[in-house]
């Protein structure tokens, strides 16, 4: 099998594995522990949040250890408008992870206001848009930095700029970014960042928030108090210790990495427009992770050509494969200005860390062949 769905999920790396090994036969103490077989386990948590904070190149008492990119964005906007003394304006966008957009909708069942920010064809806000709406009842504003489903980045330190300047806390959704280009947390003038270890080749199921040292949160998990008070219950050590190491190994080759898989996918996309002139890369004129391509297909419905794939051995996506199981239309192409039948037709493809040419390569004729199979079924159905 051919994995190119990396954006759904990336493969842990072997050091990542190795690493969660270790803590898991090595480390079995409760890192609140004062005891050795605890003080053991505190020095992997302690390591591991190093590694995060440098990935991001923040100190390291900013990084709050969760369970993922969902929990990050809930604690990042539940966590800083609950502590709202009156109900306010949440600004976001219209192409948001559905966790960012689930907790602003259950904001505005509570009163508070809600802006989904538009996106042009290109998949980008407009800086211009979010300077208008900025007012003084703005608590927050929550953007991404790069999108799921087609890689397209928003203009975030433009972003972070507009919210400082107006006193707004900044949370940015970097799921997608980290790991995939270089990424500093004050560059983007972000407050609250939120990373997911596995979208990069660390474990499922374990993620960061980084927090502002001046910024306070309502805590959304009660208990030990654990990660200062941010989110209590005992850490998850094995994932966290392979986040870490997945942390660590990336930020020292990011950019060869990048341009890499940039190369890759340049390959690609001319192999497949060659082959299907009318297939449309969405996002292509703005700036894209280098990993991401998503492509519209008229005529072709997209979970088949995923499970025409699946059978040929090569994994892709239609739409947001981490919320599958849907058959409604994405919001995201929508958003964009596509009709209902075109985002009915728009498949993802996401190269990764182990993704080589030979495969791109491969994947070129095999999706080539089944979408001329797929077109030609439905010419004569
Ligand atoms: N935000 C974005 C942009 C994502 O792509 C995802 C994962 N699909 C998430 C948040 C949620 O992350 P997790 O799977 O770690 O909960």
């Amino acid at each position: 099998m051919i994995y190119l769905d990396h954006n759904a999920t990336s493969p842990p790396r072997p050091e990542v594995a190795e690493a969660m090994m270790n803590a898991l036969h090595r480390a079995h103490g409760n890192p609140s522990s004062v005891h050795g077989p605890g003080r053991a386990a505190r020095q992997i948590l302690d390591e591991a949040r190093r590694a995060v904070a440098r990935l991001v190149q923040v100190h390291d008492s900013r990084v709050v250890f969760t369970s993922g990119g969902t929990e990050s964005n809930h604690l990042a906007i539940l966590g800083v408008l609950d502590r709202a003394t009156a109900p306010g304006t949440v600004i976001t966008s219209a192409v948001e992870h559905p966790s960012v957009l689930q907790p602003c909708d259950q904001l505005a069942r509570r009163g508070f206001r809600v802006i989904r920010l538009p996106v042009d064809e290109s998949g980008l806000i407009r800086p211009a848009d979010l300077q208008e709406a900025l007012d003084p009842s703005t608590r927050l504003v929550s953007i991404m930095a790069a999108n799921n489903e087609t890689g397209v980045l928003q203009p975030v330190a433009e972003i972070g700029a507009l919210c400082r300047a107006a006193g707004v806390p900044f949370h940015c959704d970097a799921t997608q970014w980290a790991g995939k280009l270089p990424l500093q947390a004050d560059a983007f003038q972000a407050d609250l960042l939120t990373l997911s270890a596995h979208k990069f080749g660390g474990p499922k199921g374990c993620g960061a928030l980084i927090v502002a040292a001046s910024l306070r949160l309502a805590p959304q998990l009660l208990g030990g108090g654990q990660e200062r008070g941010r989110r209590s219950g005992t850490e998850n050590l094995p994932g966290i210790a392979g986040f870490g190491a997945a942390a660590s190994l990336i930020a020292s080759k990011v950019d060869s990495e990048a341009a890499t898989i940039t190369a890759l996918r340049q390959k690609m996309e001319q192999g497949l427009l060659k082959t299907i002139p009318d297939a449309v890369i969405l996002g292509a004129k703005a700036p894209r992770l280098p990993n991401t391509t998503a492509l519209a297909l008229p005529g072709v419905d997209g979970e088949t050509l995923v499970m025409t794939l699946d059978l040929a051995g090569f994994a892709i996506s239609a739409g947001a494969a981490c919320s599958s199981g849907k058959n409604t239309p994405s919001h995201v192409p929508l958003a964009m200005g596509l009709d209902h039948e075109l985002t009915r037709s728009v498949t993802r493809i996401s190269l990764g860390w182990d993704s080589t040419e030979h495969a791109v390569d491969l994947f070129i004729q095999a999706f080539h062949r089944s979408v001329d199979r797929l077109r030609k079924g439905s010419h004569f159905a």
